[in-house]
């Protein structure tokens, strides 16, 4: 069984561990720099991205994560995750640093304040042809992607679809938080991805 590590400075790390225990992985907390060689794969969960930037740093995390990232570490992140994860960064806050290895272009908070929280059935076609039940809150979306990025899932607002859920290679990344639905197909993808990687 693989090992994932779900970073656990901030956010809802405690559904994210049942989640990917549930996929059929070992999960652990990961919060020591010590901690981030033992994992086959890292999930960065949902919460506030400004948060988990200060506390990966102040936790002596932020150097020993992007050199795993930047050497093929899978990884997978929820929301906060998802920002966590983008290469760039649009409305973040000030001095705001993301640890990046997924070349895309993510605006925080880009639902805006009318629609900060919603839910929608998306039609996943690597998940199967039942809708994953995507649950956005204060979501980010990914404003560009670079030519190695697959979207998976977009929503659609104002004529435009903004990808909502993507994949670079062994790096997934959702606006939305799977981990709070029971529906585990997400992690499922992800372990299945540390377990071939
Ligand atoms: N708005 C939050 C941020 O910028 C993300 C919200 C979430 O993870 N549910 O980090």
């Amino acid at each position: 069984q693989p090992t994932v590590g779900v970073l656990a400075v901030q956010g809802d790390v405690r559904e994210h561990l049942r989640a990917v225990e549930a996929a059929g992985a070992i999960a652990v907390p990961l919060r020591r720099p010590a901690e981030v060689e033992a994992v086959d794969g890292l999930v960065i969960p949902g919460g506030e991205s400004t948060t988990m930037d200060k506390l990966v740093r102040i936790f002596d995390l932020r150097d020993p994560l992007v050199a795993r990232l930047r050497a093929g570490l899978p990884a997978y992140g929820s929301c906060a995750g998802m920002i966590m994860l983008a290469d760039r960064i649009l409305d973040g806050h000030r001095d705001q640093q993301t640890l990046g290895g997924l070349d895309i272009t993510v605006r925080r908070n880009a639902f805006g304040r009318q629609v900060d929280s919603f839910e929608e059935d998306l039609r996943i076609r690597e998940l199967g042809p039942e809708p994953v039940r995507a649950v956005f809150i204060r979501a980010p979306w990914v404003e560009e992607v670079g030519p190695g990025v697959h979207v998976l899932a977009s929503v659609h607002v104002a004529d435009v679809d903004h990808p909502v859920a993507v994949r670079e290679g062994n790096v997934l990344a959702t606006s939305f938080h799977p981990e709070v639905t029971g529906d585990h197909r997400f992690h499922q993808l992800f372990v299945d991805l540390v377990r071939r990687a």
